[in-house]
């Protein structure tokens, strides 16, 4: 259904006839973390995340599996290790 609130006539699966499904009743904002990502989008002035209602609960846990921004890398230790990709390397693989 196409969404009513923050993203207005954006597909989202979240968006019920009695209206956002989500938490809160809409979208949060993107955080820090999501600069430089392509997934980001701004609606009414404020940035969005395309993929994910609520940003900051996708980097409470590490990082953003959806990220296209960075990379992440677990080391011997099991520790995660976030890399920023190039923005050479985003755009040889079609990306900006
Ligand atoms: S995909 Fe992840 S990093 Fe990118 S904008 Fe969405 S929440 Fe932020």
């Amino acid at each position: 259904m196409k969404c009513m609130t923050i993203k207005k006539g954006v597909e989202c699966a979240l968006m019920t006839s009695e209206g956002c499904s989500y938490l809160g009743a809409h979208c949060h904002p993107v955080v820090e973390k999501c600069e430089g990502c392509d997934r980001t989008t701004e609606f009414q002035g404020k940035i969005y995340c395309k993929s994910y209602p609520e940003p900051a609960a996708k980097w409470e846990r590490g990082a953003c599996n959806f990220a296209t921004h960075i990379q992440a890398t677990v080391d011997k230790t099991g520790k995660v290790k976030i890399n920023p990709l190039k923005a050479s390397k985003r755009a040889a693989r079609g990306r900006r």
